[in-house]
């Protein structure tokens, strides 16, 4: 599934191209997305100079004169630049042509994705209570030890919390908890400030980290898959349960917490 660092990845790859253009149509060969694309799509985007390629948490917003298409990528969604015309496979179910002769084509196996338009996106029914962004100067550590004051609720979901924080998904925050030290069964109300102070700067560089490998594929959004850096950080405990953990030796153990499988260490973190 795309996590905010693909979509970051993804907003960079696809933005060189798009800024500036005027869109000269949208086709639309699959219209069942996770909410039906609207039918008068075309007709509100052709013509439409694109301002800005933005990105709040997983949404990406393509802003033109007279609103914005927010897309969502779902679990199997991708976006990349092709050459007007290009025959469609099966699961590429959008082309926006642009006046430059490519088309931003969106693919997208599952249908779990979204494009939308709205006159104002991040007020939009989706958008609007969103937690801050993790690379944000309104998140820290200090706003989750205050708002996990009192909470009950493991540690895990808390920061998986989009209300708390956006964009923390199952493999950052299970690598955020091991860099922190902190057991993800903990309940959040119980870690000191301190520890919560290291997990806020933790979920940054990992985050931080994700994106800067994906920058290497941005080369891949013309001509390629559209598939940027998955999985090429190193990752230290998730997906790796029954390993050896590689700070201290011991077997890293696999827990269910808000229904999400959970890999930690038992030795480093508490
Ligand atoms: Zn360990």
């Amino acid at each position: 599934m795309p996590e905010l660092p693909e979509v970051e990845t993804t907003r960079r790859g696809i933005e060189p191209y798009l800024k500036g253009q005027r869109v000269s149509r949208v086709l639309v060969r699959e219209r069942r997305l996770r909410w039906p694309i609207p039918e008068d799509l075309d007709v509100r985007l052709s013509g439409q100079r694109i301002q800005a390629v933005e990105r709040r948490a997983k949404y990406l917003l393509i802003r033109a004169e007279s609103g914005t298409l927010i897309g969502h990528l779902g679990m199997s969604g991708s976006l990349r630049l092709v050459e007007c015309g290009l025959p469609a496979g099966r699961h590429e179910h959008v082309d926006i042509e642009l006046e430059s002769g490519l088309a931003l084509r969106y693919t997208d196996p599952r249908r779990f994705g979204a494009l939308l338009w709205s006159q104002d996106p991040l007020h939009h029914e989706l958008l609007a209570r969103l937690g801050p962004e993790p690379l944000g100067e309104e998140f820290d550590g200090e706003r989750l030890y205050q708002l996990s004051r009192g909470k009950q609720l493991a540690v895990k979901p808390f920061i998986m919390d989009n209300a708390v924080v956006v964009g923390v998904g199952n493999i950052y925050a299970t690598e955020a908890l091991f860099a922190a030290g902190i057991d993800p069964r903990r309940p959040a109300g119980s870690i000191a400030r301190a520890r919560y102070l290291r997990l806020g700067e933790a979920i940054k560089r990992i985050l931080a980290q994700a994106i800067e490998c994906g920058g290497t594929t941005l080369r891949d959004f013309v001509g390629g898959d559209g598939k940027p850096g998955y999985f090429q950080q190193e990752l230290f405990v998730y997906g790796r349960a029954g390993e050896f953990c590689k700070s201290c030796g011991s077997t890293l153990r696999e827990t269910r917490l808000g229904q999400r499988a959970s890999v930690y260490c038992p030795r480093c973190q508490r």
